[in-house]
């Protein structure tokens, strides 16, 4: 690359992302506040990022069809998941029912000062990597996305595989999506000694690149931002997640931070203090003109443009 990218993705899921999983609870009370106050910390320093919606949170409202709720999906058949995939579904609107519709935030999100891109999370949630999903049960979830989205003048480019399953990669050339993020590779073969020099400095060979995969692009994640996770002192912790924005910088290379608004739950204030350290030092890289701080689809298309040029 001519330049380090940096790239913010949030899966954005609220009631979708733990409704097939009954083995994890969920509380979506902090879910709207913490999504403004992100929102008023992108604006603060311009840093767009890229919201990657379940789709189903962008309807107004819906209602099952001669007693089947939305069989335009043809259902994924996973060895865990016994029953119907939209059974807990309410068939309800935003006012009764505002965990599983979202409209007010997707609206939110396009009218933040920051030009912020909106991407798919598929439209339920759907695994896609797993053997369970058809490569037909992933084109119908990714149609009705499509389509929940164009009703909103939403053009999607960019997707988020749930769970990061990746798979069926063709179906998104077919439907005009030019991204994804994929797993952060594997550096094989590396020492203790090598992993501690990493840690320090951010190594050549642990630098992330996006990977051109014909048609589309391969945005690798680089790093799960989960204060919760961390076994270091925050501080600590931050200067680590900070120094990937550095290896970033200093190699020209992807530095692709991701998380759900769950992560900022447990310790609000201490994920959004450590948020505004990184957001604050993209800026000042961008205004020295070593880093872009890019959404996903704008990645691509300056990739593809700058593939096409060479
Ligand atoms: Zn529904
Ligand atoms: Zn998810």
């Amino acid at each position: 690359m001519d330049r380090a990218a940096f790239i913010i993705s949030i899966d954005t899921e609220m009631a979708w992302g733990l409704v097939h999983r009954p083995d994890r609870e969920y509380r979506y009370d902090s879910e709207r506040p913490d999504l403004r106050r992100l929102l008023t910390l992108f604006d603060t320093y311009d840093i767009p990022a890229t919201w990657a919606v379940v789709g189903h949170l962008m309807l107004d409202g819906c209602e099952a069809i001669d007693g089947v709720k939305h069989p335009e999906i043809v259902r994924p058949s996973y060895e865990w998941f016994d029953g119907d995939w939209f059974d807990e579904d309410p068939c309800s609107n935003l006012d009764d029912a505002p965990t599983w519709y979202a409209a007010d935030l997707i609206d939110e999100i396009r009218s933040a000062t920051t030009a912020h891109e909106i991407g798919s999370h598929g439209f339920s949630h759907m695994i896609i990597g797993d053997p369970g999903c058809s490569r037909e049960t992933f084109a119908s979830e990714l149609r009705a996305a499509i389509a929940a989205a164009d009703a909103r003048g939403i053009a999607l480019r960019s997707l988020i595989y749930p769970r990061n399953q990746i798979g069926h990669q063709d179906v998104l050339d077919e439907h005009g999506i030019i991204a994804y993020r994929g797993s952060r590779p594997r550096t094989p073969g590396t020492t203790l000694w090598q992993r501690l020099a990493d840690r320090l400095v951010g190594s050549e060979r642990t630098a992330v690149l996006p990977i051109p995969e014909g048609p589309r692009w391969n945005l690798p994640a680089t790093i799960m931002f989960d204060v919760d996770s961390r076994r270091l002192s925050w501080r600590l912790w931050v200067r680590q997640v900070e120094r990937r924005l550095e290896q970033a910088v200093a190699r020209r290379s992807l530095f692709h931070l991701w998380f759900h608004p769950d992560n900022l739950r447990d310790n609000t204030e201490v994920a959004f203090a450590a948020l505004e350290r990184l957001c604050r030092a993209a800026a000042v890289h961008r205004d020295r003109s070593d880093l872009d701080v890019v959404t996903m689809g704008d990645l691509a298309d300056q990739l593809t443009s700058a593939t096409t040029r060479s």
